[in-house]
């Protein structure tokens, strides 16, 4: 994520005075309540998984998400970079490669092959 992208998300708030209605609480929801609309791009797909078709739908929605989580992140004082780079290298322990590679059992399934 560029910082130009992130100021950009905080400008469209702060150009509109905003900020005071966003509380971690309703930046929570509304990441879900956007996470949902994206579900329901594949909702009666049946086992259509292919988005090209989908795409622009995709594409709208995911940024309403990630622009949500701009707005959380910058509401909770949190860098996006640092928690995310956190997060992989957490997930780097938890989900070793030679565990995991072509594997997708969660974490505490994975074996010693
Ligand atoms: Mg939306």
């Amino acid at each position: 994520m560029t910082q130009d992208t992130i100021n950009e998300v905080l400008k469209f708030r702060d150009d509109r005075d905003w900020k005071q209605f966003h509380n971690p609480k309703d930046l929570a929801i509304s990441i879900s309540l956007e996470a949902a609309e994206l579900l329901e791009v594949f909702q009666w797909s049946a086992e259509d998984v292919v988005c090209e078709n989908k795409l622009n739908k995709i594409r709208e929605e995911l940024a309403d998400v990630v622009n949500y989580c701009i707005l959380m992140a910058d509401a909770c004082g949190l860098d996006l970079d640092e928690i995310v780079h956190e997060k992989v290298q957490l997930n780097n322990e938890k989900y070793p490669v030679e565990k995991a590679f072509g594997n997708k059992e969660k974490y505490t399934e994975l074996k010693d092959k």
